[in-house]
């Protein structure tokens, strides 16, 4: 059972700078939100954490609340590291947030100084961990005045509990604010982590500008549409799928013939490209070098390898480009 990382893990990812920062994240970051929760089968987390980490992946993406149930996620991926990591943990940037309900009453959830800051002390209680490389302020809060997050946010690295600090689903006029106060602070905002993909293009009205403007990097999230974006459902819903699960954040309703007809597409591009859509669709996010990493999901290891075999064929010609905009706006 003992692992041992495979020696050609640097060899073929490539690794962006994060906005103007020294840190440089990977193409593509494995999230754990779903398919590491208590209710998922460990083993096959620990697969996946492996095949990601062989394949040079050394970002994980967490959160207090991600399972289910909530802090499950950080507990698996906590015993794992432990078990598999713990010689690597200087090549690893594990990063956690706080903001989503998390535990019940007035400060299990926010951006409260007392929420966050208890928040991150559980995270790390169940991650084992010293530190967490980032920690997020997971959403906005109109209910606590934006310094007090940023504040935690900031205490949070001189208690040196986080070595970065990010945002994420911030808009474009509240990250800005939030971007002023942290870089006042000292403590300078490393990454916005937002929702973009080829079906949810909002980043590109406005907010990728401020974050470039500031040196701040961007990691998109559900690149792949949590699963429209791929060949899963171009069939049908497989048994095994996030549609035909428990997820309440994809459901039998979300796969529509509208959405599917524009996959379908997409799919026939991507093949004529030579690849899946699910590359073509992880390559089309990072196509202009404006987002650091593609913050991918996955149920199985294979589903990793496919995603980084997008490098081999990771640009677009403006043809292609203006192709694809026409599927999605027709
Ligand atoms: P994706 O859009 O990447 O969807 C992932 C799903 O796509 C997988 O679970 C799998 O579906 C399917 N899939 C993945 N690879 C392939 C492949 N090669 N071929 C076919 N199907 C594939 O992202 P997620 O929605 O999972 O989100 C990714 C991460 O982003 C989360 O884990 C979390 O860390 C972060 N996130 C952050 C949010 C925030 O508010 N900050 C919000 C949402 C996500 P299946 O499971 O059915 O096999």
């Amino acid at each position: 059972n003992n692992y041992a990382a495979s020696s050609e893990r640097y060899e073929t990812m490539k690794y962006n700078r994060c906005g103007r920062s020294g840190l440089k994240l990977p193409a593509i970051t494995l999230g754990l939100w779903h398919n590491f929760g208590g209710a998922d089968a460990v083993e096959n987390g620990r697969i996946m954490l492996r095949r990601a980490f062989d394949l040079g992946i050394t970002h994980f993406d967490l959160a207090n609340n991600y399972g289910p149930p909530p802090g499950s996620a950080e507990e698996t991926f906590g015993q794992l590291w432990r078990q598999d990591f713990a010689a690597y943990r200087d090549e690893m940037i594990v990063a956690t947030k706080a903001g989503y309900r998390m535990w019940p009453g007035p400060y299990g959830e926010r951006g409260s100084r007392k929420s966050m800051l208890a928040s991150l002390d559980q995270s790390l209680e169940r991650l084992h961990m010293d530190y967490v490389d980032i920690f997020y302020s997971h959403r906005y809060d109109s209910e606590t005045p934006l310094e007090e997050t940023m504040l935690a946010l900031d205490q949070a690295v001189r208690q040196g509990k986080a070595l970065y600090v990010g945002i994420s689903n911030y808009g474009p006029v509240q990250a800005r604010e939030a971007i002023a106060i942290l870089r006042e602070l000292g403590t300078p905002c490393l990454i916005h982590q937002c929702h973009y993909s080829m079906y949810e293009r909002t980043l590109e009205e406005g907010l990728q500008d401020v974050l470039e403007e500031a040196g701040v990097g961007t990691i998109a999230y559900s690149p792949l549409a949590r699963g429209l974006l791929t060949d899963r459902y171009l069939d049908g819903i497989p048994a095994d799928s996030r549609a035909a699960g428990a997820s309440v954040f994809l459901g039998r309703e979300d796969i529509t013939e509208a959405k599917l007809a524009k996959s379908r597409k997409l799919q026939e591009l991507a093949l004529q490209r030579g690849q899946s859509l699910a590359q073509m669709a992880v390559a089309w996010v990072l196509r202009r070098g404006r987002v650091a990493s593609a913050l991918i999901g996955a149920s199985k290891a294979e589903q990793i390898d496919d995603i980084a075999k997008f490098l081999s064929q990771a640009s677009f010609t403006d043809e292609e480009l203006g192709a694809i905009d026409h599927i999605l706006g027709g």
